[in-house]
């Protein structure tokens, strides 16, 4: 069984750097683009990207496994035969510093770290009090391998957490919802909304002008999950109507943000470059194991339901 690896993001991994990722696999069974040999051959492909028309070469493949998370370009491609499966990557350590981006910007506004920089400019001693977090309700939409871990973060942290999520969970300490019905009720509840989901069908759009007006009033909206959640359109609407009070948006529909994008110098809206989850090199092992697994018919790790997207 033949692995071929396809790695295009230059900023990513080199060949050299996949081979020590695979130590298990003879050499002679991985194959890297464009060198592909008997097309035959190649059972799994590893790739960050799926290029067009390859998956179409490849008669017998059985497995595309992302080097990466999200996988909203891949269930759909009309290039890949409906049998074959796709799995990703999970790394603990980017849902550990996805958590630390989502607390560091909640805890930036309960600690009135601005407030406070913009004091000491002024060199006025002006006390106010952080806020209650005991008070202070997080919603965290999405409650899978990164929003569990988000979720119970916040918590340990003292604060109270309402989660939701497609279909019900049980996660210690937290409120967990699920279903559209339930949306409406978490945002309403939520301070501080956290929106992990995946970009799906189902997904899309989600955050429309109507959904704004449901969030409480003043509550921040941080989204690390992908772009395509949010109706920006709509957002800056519900921004400058006061629906919310502000933005921190690390993922957009089209990346990078084009420099006359309005979001850039909008006040409420905090932007960075897709940078709250990095560090996937812990969860790259999987690529091996689950070389081992499809040799051995055995259920693969992280399988992707081409179904529902995710
Ligand atoms: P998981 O697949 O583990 O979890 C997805 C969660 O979303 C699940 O709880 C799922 O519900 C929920 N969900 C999916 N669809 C719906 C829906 N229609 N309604 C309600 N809930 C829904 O994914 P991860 O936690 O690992 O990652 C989440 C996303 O984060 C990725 O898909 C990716 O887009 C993004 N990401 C962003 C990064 C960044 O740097 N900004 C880095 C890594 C990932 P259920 O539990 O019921 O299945």
């Amino acid at each position: 069984m033949t692995l071929l690896v396809d790695i295009q993001a230059q900023n990513w991994m080199n060949n050299q750097q996949v081979l020590e990722i695979l130590p298990d696999i003879p050499r002679g069974k991985i194959r890297f683009y464009p060198e592909l040999g008997n097309p035959s051959d190649i059972l799994m492909l590893a790739c960050d990207r799926l290029r067009p028309g390859l998956a179409g070469e490849l008669p017998n493949l059985q497995l595309v496994q992302k080097m990466g998370a999200g996988v909203e370009t891949m269930v759909n491609d009309p290039g890949l035969h409906p049998d074959v499966r796709l799995a990703r990557i999970k790394a603990e350590e980017v849902a550990l510093e996805m958590a630390r981006f989502c607390i560091g910007y909640v805890l930036n506004d309960v600690q009135n770290v601005t407030f406070f920089r913009l004091n000491q400019e002024q060199c006025r001693w002006q006390q106010k009090s952080p806020a209650n977090v005991r008070k202070v309700k997080v919603g965290v939409l999405g409650l899978g391998q990164i929003g569990g871990t988000v979720a119970r973060m916040f918590r340990t942290l003292g604060f109270p957490v309402v989660g939701w999520s497609r279909t019900p969970k049980q996660i210690e300490g937290v409120d967990c919802r699920h279903g559209d019905a339930e949306l409406e009720k978490v945002l309403g509840l939520s301070d501080y909304v956290m929106c992990i989901l995946p970009s799906t069908r189902e997904t899309g759009n989600l955050f429309d002008l109507d959904r704004f007006r449901q969030m409480k009033p003043g509550a921040m909206l941080v989204n690390v999950g992908r772009g395509s959640l949010i109706s920006e359109r709509d957002l800056v609407v519900a921004l400058d109507s006061g629906y919310l009070d502000h933005a921190v948006l690390d993922v957009f529909r089209n990346e990078p943000l084009a420099q006359d994008d309005p979001l850039w110098r909008h006040g409420k809206v905090t932007v960075t470059p897709h940078v709250s989850g990095w560090h996937l090199e812990g969860g790259l092992s999987v690529v091996q194991e689950n070389y081992v697994r499809l040799t051995r018919g055995q259920p693969l790790l992280n399988q992707v339901s081409r179904k529902s997207g995710y």
